[in-house]
């Protein structure tokens, strides 16, 4: 018999080849499988709401007839046939030439799909000659439902897994609601078994919609529960006083080549406040690539090392963890702490002895004690999970102290949501950028255009400067990614620039082989770097004032943000160039990719982004960062606060949930499944 916890490879039809697959998609147990949500839905897709759509698209609708009659165009000598066709946000009329007999077959209040050109005339939208087909009157839409697309990974297929999946759906049934009874008919939350049904079958876009909000409020409210559990315990935590050196600070910054801007003073002095007191520092700094939020943390990190304390630095790349152990090195030169790094491949020997120590996840992996511990840092933190935060504070050594704690994030989200989001977290936000910073200069280059854009690089190389060329994302395969940015290594250096040094860098290579590349761009003995996304977060190159993207489109406007702002940090002119794949280089793609040109913030494009392409595409998935949300979007604002009134409401009457003991055990389990990923 099969049940949830079944392996997969007692399915039918699944061998130990496709057990393997499925098992490098994470899914190894039925259960998994049904919690494996659709990013999309074919036909939902295509099917558009009214009050969406826009003159000169092609779209398709549906809606309820509210007024259908034929006229008679005299002028034109013509039978024009009008309908007024309705959805739940908006009407539209559609119009049909000489076609009278279709007031016999379509009548008011009938359901229709239609599907056509959208048109504007004297300021209204209208669908003109339409592509209609009736839909029962009460049935739902029959085509063939909605079909749901997953994130695949090479060798399975849409249809394999679907098949997978709907042969599990009955078991659905037998797992457990955990939200109390109550929350949700106050909230109207379909059960936990329909919910799983109908997220991957739904019969309409209702039935979906209404799956996904359950899904969704689900772990938001588990992600709420986690935050305000967490502040509530910390409340009664004892953290180590930092006195804030005030003096020493002062001149340490006047020391800089620069002076700070408002919001890194403001940030910094918020953050030494908070380390000062005796109860735990648990802040998130926030502030766009470039805008110096290192810096910040800096200044914490020496007022701990000044107080005879001990700093962890957490970066969630080696290459990062060497650039900022680098740049703690120049910074604090004079002072004689001692700063080392603690990575996968660079091992330390009495760590306990290092005032600084500046590494990756093995920070938190390795054995060693840090008896010293004051203050921890995580950088970039949308790449950790909670519990992995919980991991770096919660120490045996510091015999029931616990470290401040910063986070520092480059995630474009305002205030109100990542207060929501980070319930248990105070924040520092920076938003203004250093000055004298030149603007990026962006630009879309078509196919024509490749070869001029090569001469400009070729001049800007020649006068000193270097260049990143970005490879194009090639989903869930870093081994096709690493091969595309090989041949285009190759293709660079034999074929478009044999008189510079052209490096490469991608996900495959070893941390030694990584640092290398890196350092040889850094020293400048190579001119060009080839690299696959991994360059994305963090490293700063004041010499480096070109990046090139490759395939440009595949990636989201907040990621492409995220490269731009690799570039632009010296006092160079710095340009972005932009090289979409020729099938793609024109319409909305496009369009898309001259938003670039137009915004320079992060913010604005996530914005953008969302509205452009789907939340799934920013946040929705585990790749983005927030392992823990599968579905819900950070832009549901209602949604999130809902979760958060709610999740406030129990801890606060209940803050160990010891009341509610399966909500607690839920909660067990989506911590220790956070924390694996
Ligand atoms: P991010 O916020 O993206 O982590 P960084 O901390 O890497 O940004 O800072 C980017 C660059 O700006 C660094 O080289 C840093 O030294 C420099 N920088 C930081 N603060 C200032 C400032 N106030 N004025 C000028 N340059 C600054
Ligand atoms: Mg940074």
């Amino acid at each position: 018999m099969l049940h949830l916890g079944s392996r997969l490879a007692e399915l039918p039809r699944v061998g130990p080849a496709t057990a393997k697959l499925l098992s490098k998609l994470g899914l190894d147990s039925i259960q998994d499988l049904l919690f494996y949500f659709p990013l999309r839905y074919d036909d939902f897709a295509q099917t558009r709401e009214i009050a969406s759509l826009k003159p000169g698209e092609n779209a398709s609708l549906s809606g309820t007839i509210e007024l259908i009659q034929n006229k008679k165009s005299f002028r034109r000598r013509l039978y024009v046939t009008e309908a007024l066709i309705s959805d739940e946000s908006e009407s539209i009329k559609a119009i049909w030439f000489n076609q009278p007999f279709l007031t016999r077959n379509l009548k008011v209040g009938d359901r229709v799909s239609l599907a056509g050109k959208i048109t504007e005339t004297y300021g209204q939208l209208s669908l003109v000659s339409p592509a209609y087909e009736k839909i029962g009157r009460s049935g739902p839409i029959h085509t063939q439902g909605l079909v749901p697309r997953y994130h695949l990974t090479s060798g399975l297929t849409q249809k394999q897994l679907r098949f997978f999946i709907k042969q599990c759906l009955p078991l659905a049934k037998n797992l457990e609601e955990w939200l109390p009874e109550g929350l949700r008919r106050k909230l109207n939350l379909v059960s936990l078994p329909l919910a799983i049904k109908q997220v991957h079958f739904p019969n309409s876009e209702a039935e979906a919609l209404s799956a996904r909000r359950r899904l969704s409020f689900g772990e938001l409210f588990l992600r709420q529960l986690k935050s305000q559990t967490i502040k509530a315990a910390l409340k009664e935590k004892r953290a180590p006083v930092l006195a804030f050196r005030e003096k020493e600070t002062k001149e340490f910054v006047a020391k800089l080549p620069f002076s700070l801007t408002g919001d890194q003073r403001l940030a910094a002095w918020e953050i030494l406040q908070d380390m000062a007191k005796a109860s735990p520092m648990s802040r998130l700094l926030e502030g766009d690539v470039g805008s110096g939020k290192t810096l910040v943390a800096a200044l914490a990190i020496f007022n701990a090392a000044l107080n005879n304390s001990q700093s962890l630095l957490m970066a969630p790349t080696e290459i990062l963890a060497q650039q900022h152990h680098r740049y703690l090195e120049d910074l604090f030169r004079s002072y004689g702490f001692k700063i080392g790094r603690l990575t996968a491949s660079a091992k330390l020997k009495e760590a306990e002895t290092y005032d600084i120590i500046v590494g990756t996840h093995a920070l938190i992996q390795s054995r060693h004690q840090w008896p010293r511990l004051a203050l921890a840092i995580v950088d970039e933190q949308h790449r950790f999970g909670v519990s992995q935060r919980q991991n770096i504070i919660s120490r045996p050594e510091l015999k029931g102290l616990v470290p401040h704690f910063l986070s520092m994030t480059a995630t474009p989200i305002p205030r109100s949501l990542a207060l929501a989001i980070y319930g248990d977290l105070d924040l520092s936000i920076i938003k203004e950028m250093p000055s004298g910073r030149k603007p990026i200069i962006t630009d879309v280059v078509l196919a024509s255009r490749r070869q001029a854009a090569y001469d400009f690089v070729r001049q800007e190389i020649q006068a000193g400067r270097q260049a990143f060329v970005i490879c194009p994302l090639i989903e869930d395969s870093d081994r096709l990614e690493a091969k595309s940015a090989k041949a285009e290594q190759a293709r660079l250096q034999k074929e478009i620039f044999p008189e510079f040094k052209v490096g490469l860098l991608h996900g495959r290579q070893s941390a030694k082989e990584k640092e290398k590349a890196m350092q040889d761009f850094l020293e400048q003995r190579t001119q060009i770097l080839v690299s696959t996304s991994v360059v994305e977060v963090g490293v700063d190159i004041k010499n480096a004032s070109l990046m090139l993207i490759e395939g440009a489109e595949r990636f989201g406007l907040a990621q492409l943000h995220q490269f731009r702002g690799r570039v632009g940090r010296g006092e160079h002119q710095s340009y972005c160039l932009l090289f979409p794949s020729q099938e793609e280089s024109s319409g909305p793609a496009l369009s898309r990719l001259l938003a670039m040109k137009k915004y320079r913030d992060g913010f604005s494009l996530a914005k953008l982004d969302l509205k452009l392409r789907g939340a799934g595409e920013l946040y929705g998935t585990s790749q983005s960062g927030f392992p823990e949300l599968q579905l819900a979007s950070l832009f549901d604002y209602a949604l999130i606060k809902q979760a958060q009134d709610e999740a406030a409401a129990i801890v606060k009457a209940d803050p160990k949930l010891e009341k509610h003991p399966v909500i607690k055990t839920k909660l067990g389990e989506w911590e220790s499944r956070v924390h694996l990923e």
